[in-house]
């Protein structure tokens, strides 16, 4: 298999307030890897400047379109392609605030995601308690449900981390409700021609799996559903992490392609060969 051609679509940078590593730290150490191609996705603000420790600020956006422009041709200039995306949590209340963010720059390709239910950051090691008012079934089926609202607004290219629920151990329980949800949500992905990121950071964090579980990966590639690899990096030696086994994964269940993106245009490269 020709792992070298895949790109990792997902890393971060110290802006979010929770990364490390500057943009050249994650380019040399993709190069380093052997990898051909990056892509860097750092957190976007939100719309009233909703959660703005874990993100860069708005009036930031320019200087990191500028950086990543710098990192484009360091990487140019060292045979790596670096891609300049963006990671956005989606509010189905303010999809017109995502749409301004991505209307502003020519991006390669945007990242939808979900860490907040309401104004539950669920995914945040502080915010655990919450789960008291929760029961495991609805959560998730709130979860789905806003995954699934992230692909119909047709603004993303890839739904990350698409199980991400479990992060800290919560896993998916086997309830017919849940299920049915997760089936909606991947309806919505494939009718909406996204694609599902396939993110080596659930290993890193308690949940010690991959996002998503192998029981959706299987479903996702029997409709059809393209897939994109992530490591989600927020620290530059997490570049390509555990890519081999999230290719190994998707290999099981019949996928031979992964998705790679220029100027928001989608072409599916074949990992096998
Ligand atoms: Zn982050
Ligand atoms: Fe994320
Ligand atoms: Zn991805
Ligand atoms: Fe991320």
């Amino acid at each position: 298999m020709n792992f070298s051609a895949v790109p990792d679509y997902h890393m971060h940078t110290p802006r979010c307030n929770h990364a490390t590593g500057t943009m050249r730290d994650y380019v040399d150490v993709a190069i380093k890897r052997g990898l051909r191609e990056i892509g860097i996705s750092d957190h976007s603000p939100m719309p009233d400047n909703f959660d703005a420790e874990w993100r860069m600020q708005p009036d930031e956006l320019e200087d990191y379109w500028q950086e990543l422009d710098v990192a484009w041709h360091y990487g140019r200039e060292r045979g790596l392609n670096v891609r300049r995306a963006l990671e956005i949590d989606f509010r189905s209340d303010q999809p017109d605030y995502t749409q301004s963010l991505i209307s502003r720059y020519p991006w390669d390709y945007i990242i939808g995601s979900i860490h907040y239910l309401g104004d539950w950051g669920f995914d945040n090691p502080d915010a655990q308690q919450e789960w008291e008012h929760w029961s495991l079934q609805d959560a998730w089926v709130a979860y789905f449900d806003a995954v699934a609202a992230s692909a119909e607004s047709g603004l993303f290219d890839i739904i990350a981390h698409p199980d991400l629920m479990k992060k800290y151990g919560y896993r998916q329980p086997d309830d017919a409700r849940v299920k049915a949800a997760e089936i909606r949500m991947l309806t919505a992905v494939r009718d909406a021609d996204c694609c599902l990121e396939i993110s080596s950071a659930g290993l890193r964090k308690p949940a010690a799996e991959i996002y998503p579980r192998a029981a959706m990966i299987e479903c996702a590639a029997s409709m059809g559903i393209s897939f994109a690899y992530g490591s989600d990096a927020h620290a530059p030696e997490d570049v390509a992490y555990a890519m081999q086994d999230c290719l190994t994964c998707l290999h099981r269940y019949g996928v031979h392609h992964v998705a790679c993106f220029e100027q928001r245009q989608r072409t599916m490269m074949d990992f096998t060969r």
